[in-house]
């Protein structure tokens, strides 16, 4: 029987919930524990394919095939392992569960209901995650802040476990603590508040992990321990730092691991974190720097200015940079300025390499195949992933073969030169309006050209990579295409898929029809991401 952890959230929302999940996760996994991590979405939708990028952030894509929270690409950075789609659920999920059970008959006739049916579930799913990964402790993320509505049945089902196993459930409050500029002082009210919230829950704290832009004072410790009824040393400070992956070592500082440990009577196996140790020394002193520019268009919000979208991306840059001992230097660029302003594409000048991330429907993509064509013609490295391989080729097709109205079917269904287009199987599901959970998703093999330049960076001609798309390079012009220079480097085994494109002649120039930037690691760099930064630096010179 593994041990749980559940993380909860006080004051608000995007505190570093999920780091804090990651960190406690890696720190018991560096004592020598396994341990997975399960997170609790608090949402009808049955997954996060549905939802919008730019509210929720990005859509994170298992091995298996699950479109997630991008907490679960945390936790496969931090843990250094696959997280699967059992360890992802859903208020629909579980509802869904619930009412599907009901119809078989499995409740055997009972009236079901909200509670104790609907937690009932929860705690079914929590601990099959637990039994499948065969871990010594689950960290559970419960999605949202305490006091909400949302999440009430999820602190339920924790609550309920906690009475069944008390020996066996921890629970963490992650909050938030504000200085106020006028105050110029750091307030624990909200804390002390969040605290009661989770208390008229019925759950009780063990840690507050307590999000500051500073670090947590001995007065404030002190207030916090008396008020919310936590022991001084479980009153963790965690201030902003550089690199989320120093969250672990700065937890540690406080004895976290340990504090842990002992709660559970429970003797840590080994004393290690040498290699994690050692990345965050390479991401501090890494000297030299590369600059990468990313043509998007999920970054706005209102006023605000968000990169969330794109974090499996920005985060498979970093590994690479710092694979390369040096400190990435990231751009934004808003596709759609490069409509409105194409004079502004010589603004890719400034930077070694530039990557365009996989996207959806028209908005900003002429902007985008701007930005493909400049690169190409000025043989700046580029990189293109998913759509910004489509959009790769679909520039390919207009500049290169003189395809002028080539287009992806997405876009324009009826371009006479379709170099992107819609499976028939795909075709139908959108004809029927089944969205979720159709596209072509999850990992699938790839076989590489001996003589590309993926190959060499993979350094196998077997790969197996993570995909989320519905459209496909339209084997038609394949030959023509290559005729024209462009070399077909990876397909799906039997070659009916195109999955890699590169141009020759080129300092580096490859678009995957996959997400690479899913399987990224800090301590397991990607080899294409490192092959690009390795262009970036040798362009800087
Ligand atoms: N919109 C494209 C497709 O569905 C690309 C998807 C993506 O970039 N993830 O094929």
């Amino acid at each position: 029987m593994p041990k749980f952890i559940f993380v909860v959230g006080g004051v608000m929302s995007g505190v570093g919930k999920g780091t804090a999940s990651a960190s406690i996760g890696k720190i018991l996994q560096g004592k020598g524990f396994r341990v997975t991590a399960v997170k609790i979405d608090p949402y009808i939708n049955i997954d996060a394919g549905t939802m919008n990028p730019v509210e929720h952030g990005e859509v994170f894509v298992t091995e298996d095939g699950d479109e997630t929270d991008q907490d679960i690409g945390n936790y496969e950075r931090f843990l250094n392992e696959n997280i699967y789609s059992d360890n992802y659920m859903t208020t629909g999920r579980v509802y869904q569960t619930v009412i599907q059970k009901e119809r078989n008959l499995e409740y055997g006739g009972r009236c079901v209901e909200v509670v104790p049916h609907v937690p009932e579930e929860v705690i079914r799913r929590i601990r099959r995650a637990g039994k499948i990964a065969k871990a010594d402790f689950v960290i559970v993320e419960v999605g949202g802040t305490v006091g909400e509505y949302q999440n009430v049945l999820f602190l339920e089902a924790a609550r309920m476990l906690h009475q069944r196993r008390p020996d066996d459930v921890l629970f963490v409050l992650v909050s938030y603590l504000p200085i106020p500029s006028k105050i110029g002082e750091m307030k624990t009210k909200p804390t002390q508040q969040a605290a009661q919230l989770l208390n008229a829950a019925g759950i009780q704290p063990d840690f507050i992990l307590c999000r500051a832009e500073q670090p947590l004072d001995e007065p404030r410790k002190r207030k916090i321990s008396i008020f919310c009824n936590v022991d001084k040393r479980d009153v963790i400070s965690a201030p902003d730092i550089d690199t989320i992956y120093e969250v672990p070592l700065n937890f540690e500082k406080e004895q976290l691991g340990q504090r842990i440990l002992s709660k559970f009577y429970m003797r840590a196996r080994q004393k290690d974190l040498a290699d994690w140790k050692k990345l965050i020394k390479t991401i501090k002193t890494a000297k030299g720097e590369v600059r990468v520019g990313i043509v998007g268009k999920y970054f706005t919000t209102g006023n605000f200015v968000l990169s969330d979208a794109y974090i499996s991306v920005i985060e498979a840059i970093k590994h690479a940079a710092w694979a390369h001992n040096c400190k990435p230097v990231l751009t934004w660029l808003n596709s759609e300025e490069f409509e409105k302003d194409p004079s502004k594409l010589k603004d890719l000048k400034q930077l070694d390499g530039v990557i365009v991330p996989g996207g959806f429907g028209s908005r900003g993509v002429e902007g985008k195949i701007k930005a493909i064509q400049y690169c190409r013609e000025n043989k700046i490295p580029y990189f293109g992933l998913c759509y910004g391989m489509q959009m790769a080729v679909v520039e390919f097709a207009r500049n290169i073969c003189g395809l002028a109205d080539a287009n992806t079917a997405e876009i324009n269904p009826k371009t006479t030169n379709p170099i992107v287009h819609i499976m028939e199987e795909q075709g139908n599901l959108i004809k029927n309006k089944k969205y979720g959970g159709t596209m072509r998703l999850g990992a699938y093999p790839c076989i590489l050209n001996k003589k590309s330049l993926s190959y060499k960076a993979y350094g196998q001609r077997n790969i197996s990579e993570r995909h989320r798309h519905r459209y496909e390079f339209n084997n038609a012009y394949r030959e023509q295409f290559e005729k024209a220079g462009l070399v077909i480097a990876g397909t799906s085994p039997n070659n009916s898929l195109v999955e890699i494109i590169e141009i020759k002649d080129h300092p580096f120039f490859v678009g995957v029809q996959f997400h690479p930037e899913f399987k990224s690691r800090p301590l397991n760099p990607h080899p294409l991401f490192k092959e690009f930064i390795s262009a970036c630096l040798k362009s800087r010179k």
